[in-house]
């Protein structure tokens, strides 16, 4: 059994052999699901805090901070992030529905590297991303039926959105890129 003081990043680069790094990981989920998933990740460090009117010597302190996105790349590769000492304790997905700008259920899969496998814990990050797939695309169908699924709706574009009508003709059941 692993103890405390040997939490590593390692975790990761096993849970995810394909990506070397956080942003490789965030690539890949944006590529590979519909929807255009983001992914944020939660990092530990211990940061130094200088002297000043409330302590007179500097000293260590346990922080944590997500990092989204587009900044993951700053984090490096998971064994940087090792030297750096910066562990990582959880990451979070989720999803933006474009067009109507609806945001899907954000979900946090925290790390439990004391009892977990790195294989369990690739398991429940893809089923979170799973979740967040659907969600998406059922948002999606709620809003995004073309001229034709609209008037099967017997709705007025130029008023509301449409449901995407599963047997049209014209898109497929694909639906219409909406702009918002
Ligand atoms: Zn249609």
């Amino acid at each position: 059994m692993k103890t405390e003081e040997q939490l590593s990043n390692v975790f990761f680069a096993e849970a995810f052999p394909d990506a070397d790094s956080p942003a490789e990981l965030y690539r890949q989920v944006y590529k590979y699901t519909d929807c255009g998933a983001w992914l944020s990740v939660l990092i530990e460090y211990y940061k130094t805090i200088e002297p000043d009117g409330f302590n007179d010597f500097p000293f260590d302190k346990l922080v944590s901070e997500w990092v989204h996105c587009g900044e993951l790349h700053r984090l490096g590769t998971w064994k940087d992030l090792d030297q750096k000492g910066v562990l990582v304790t959880a990451m979070m997905v989720g999803s933006i529905v474009e067009g109507v700008d609806q945001c899907t259920e954000s979900i946090e899969v925290e790390a439990q590297q004391l009892d977990e496998e790195p294989e369990e814990y690739s398991k429940r990050f893809y089923a979170a991303l799973g979740e967040v797939e659907q969600e998406a695309a059922s948002i999606w169908n709620d809003t995004h039926g073309c001229e034709t699924c609209a008037e099967h709706w017997g709705i007025n574009l130029d008023e509301e959105l449409s449901p995407v009508w599963t047997k049209c003709p014209d898109c497929q059941s694909s639906g219409r890129v909406v702009y918002g």
